[in-house]
């Protein structure tokens, strides 16, 4: 039977064993921004990095390669994160640059551009109304929030997209906490990102350990495409966000941003 995410070992807990897998090898630290480095919040745009956070992600970056990789356009997590010489694949890893230099290293579904900016149209025409929603226009894609959509009123911004959808089969969208994200139907993901960098940063040797810590759906992607040759890292949501019964191919859990820093801490000495 699959493993589910209420089955994972704390990470806390297993230092020990996490140092065994360690030993003699280098590692290479992924990290999701929004519920992995910060706590989750009413508003994307208050998911501010604490200063210790980011002094331990310095610390770390200065001992082994580690990436940001997250649903947020790369710019904006550029910024929220504040550290130079991290590598950063925002839009779900469809934008992504590599330190030491300006250069975007691979950029996916850039001629999804027009379309994307029909459906920001559409949204706002046909969810506006209803009070808390909140449409986001991001690089590769749209997000519609609900999280301050009353509980009521949450189907009719469920049928929206069911109809965007349907009407645009190029597309698809990806569930997150209260958010749905609109974006093309392309074979690309966080885990593809993953693997491309693994690549691209010359780092596919046996003595390389990668690390993703994530908490969302579209984290998945990613403790799957490293199941067998790195380790995923849980990081337990918002209380009943948490989709305690979701197979998992993560290793291990932390329960809150704050456990991400501890042992971001430990892999950082
Ligand atoms: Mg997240």
């Amino acid at each position: 039977m699959a493993r589910t995410l209420k089955d994972l070992p704390s990470a806390l807990d297993r230092v020990d064993e996490l140092a065994r897998r360690l030993a003699g090898r280098r590692p290479a630290v992924f990290l999701d921004y929004d519920g992995t480095l910060t706590p989750i919040v009413e508003r994307p745009e208050l998911a501010v990095l604490s200063e210790s956070m980011r002094n331990i992600v310095r610390d770390l970056a200065q001992r082994c390669p580690v990436a940001v990789v997250s649903g947020r356009d790369r710019a904006d997590v550029e910024r929220l994160v504040g550290i130079d010489g991290l590598v950063f694949a925002g839009s779900h890893g469809f934008d992504i640059r590599v330190p030491g230099g300006r250069r975007i290293a691979r950029q996916e579904g850039e001629n999804f551009a027009p379309l994307l900016e029909t459906i920001k149209a559409r949204l706002h025409r046909e969810v506006d109304s209803i009070a808390g929603s909140l449409v986001e226009p991001k690089k590769a894609s749209v997000a519609v929030h609900y999280r301050q959509v009353a509980e009521a009123e949450r189907p009719r911004i469920a049928a929206v997209v069911e109809a965007i959808l349907a009407d645009h089969p190029t597309l698809r969208v990806t569930p997150g906490k209260m958010v749905y994200e609109i974006q093309p139907k392309l074979d690309w993901n966080k885990g593809h990102a993953v693997l491309w960098l693994l690549k691209a940063l010359g780092l596919t040797a046996p003595d390389v350990l990668p690390l993703y810590f994530g908490d969302d759906v579209t984290d998945e992607d990613a403790f799957e495409a490293l199941a067998g040759r790195g380790i995923g890292i849980y990081v337990g949501g918002a209380p009943g966000e948490a989709a305690e019964d979701r197979p998992t191919a993560a290793g291990y859990r932390l329960e809150t941003p704050e456990e991400t820093g501890r042992l971001l801490d430990t892999l950082a000495r």
